[in-house]
């Protein structure tokens, strides 16, 4: 079987070119005899690839100097629970806005560790908006404001940067990282889990403003401190070397399509195609409010959820794998991260109007 577009959500496709590159090194990294899987965190070889990972990382975002880059395990559902640690750390309060799955299991988690207040939310429309939020709906005193910039289950996104004032803004961006261009100075913390546009499962970056490192309580358990690794380089213990090392290639890759940028500007592209495809047919219906919807993750449905089964099936047959929607929602969702080329939506949007023929 040759390479299929794989529609997954996460972890989902990567750059042909990177892979074939790690292939390249897979056995004899640089010469160096070993591959970057079996070299020591300690050696100079791993010390250079994580160095010029995260350089490239900051050059990328324009990342200023009073952030540091974290290159930790645990995944997203792991920040849900050190963001409360480390972060509630004067009046014990952070607010929350709902936007879907993932913001829900962040303020259940976070609600372990202090009075985490939901300001917003959009259950009410089953996710499917952006609720707008503005500075003074949320309590002064908060020591945090949190959103999912990106909610890979519904297709939103938050187009806007709801304005905290001083209130430092914490954003989930696991599913829309270094997808569009993003003023770092608006966060006091942005994290991602790497599988959806960055490289393997194994690494999530967390990036975070420096004068928020330090407040964890005494009793924290070492990993779950961010001053432990910002303090180490992200070497305190063993990292996930070749999760990093994917990483930075990835990084290296997106310079080359123009920086983020230039990234942007293809994802506009593919989603554009896929949204008017969507909009003009009279078989799919994107239910996302048209201002929030998703650059990465495009929800449809036809409203027969028989006839989605056999879309999923029959795209399936053509090599465009993973279009069923999330489990919890049902229809279709096509994740079209940085990695997928304009081609894979194109032949998706052909085949959508191909399948509405043959059913009229
Ligand atoms: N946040 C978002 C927006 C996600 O999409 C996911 C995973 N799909 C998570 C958090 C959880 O991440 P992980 O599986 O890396 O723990």
């Amino acid at each position: 079987m040759g390479r299929i577009y794989n529609f997954s959500a996460g972890p989902s496709m990567l750059p042909l070119e990177i892979l074939e590159e790690a292939k390249k090194d897979l056995t004899d990294y640089k010469g160096c005899g070993m591959s970057v899987m079996e070299m020591s965190h300690r050696s100079k070889y791993f010390q250079d690839i994580i160095d010029e990972a995260e350089a490239d990382l900051r050059d990328l975002m324009n990342i200023p100097q009073n952030y540091k880059v974290l290159f930790l395990q645990g995944g997203g559902t792991l920040q849900f629970s050190m963001i409360p640690m480390n972060l509630l750390r004067k009046s014990g309060k952070a607010d929350y806005i709902l936007t879907g799955t993932w913001a829900k299991k962040a303020a259940e988690e976070a609600k372990k560790f202090g009075d985490i207040k939901v300001v917003a939310s959009s259950a009410d429309d089953n996710f499917t908006y952006i609720p707008r939020v503005s500075k003074d709906e949320f309590r002064s005193d908060a020591d945090y404001i949190y959103i999912t910039s990106n909610n890979t289950v519904y297709g939103t996104r938050f187009t806007e940067i709801p304005d905290t004032g001083d209130t430092p803004l914490v954003c989930d961006w696991s599913s829309g990282f270094i997808s569009e261009v993003y003023d770092v100075t608006k966060f006091g913390l942005i994290y991602a889990g790497a599988q959806k546009n960055v490289g393997p499962a194994g690494v999530t970056i967390v990036i975070i403003r420096e004068d928020l490192i330090g407040y964890a309580p005494e009793k924290t358990p070492l990993y779950l401190d961010y001053k432990i690794h910002s303090e180490n380089g992200s070497m305190y213990n063993t990292p996930p070397c070749f999760a990093i090392y994917m990483a930075g290639l990835n990084f290296k890759w997106i310079k080359d399509q123009g920086g983020v940028a230039g990234i942007q500007k293809m994802n506009e592209e593919k989603a554009g195609l896929l949204y008017d495809a969507i909009d003009q047919s009279s078989m799919f219906i994107c239910p996302v409010a048209i201002a929030d919807r998703s650059l990465m993750n495009v929800v449809f449905v036809t409203g027969d959820p028989e006839l989605d089964k056999e879309f999923i099936a029959e795209a399936e047959k053509r090599g465009m794998l993973n279009l069923a929607g999330h489990r919890s929602v049902g229809g279709m969702r096509a994740s079209i991260y940085n990695a997928m080329p304009l081609k894979g939506v194109q032949v998706l949007t052909s085949f959508m109007k191909e399948f509405e023929e043959a059913h009229k």
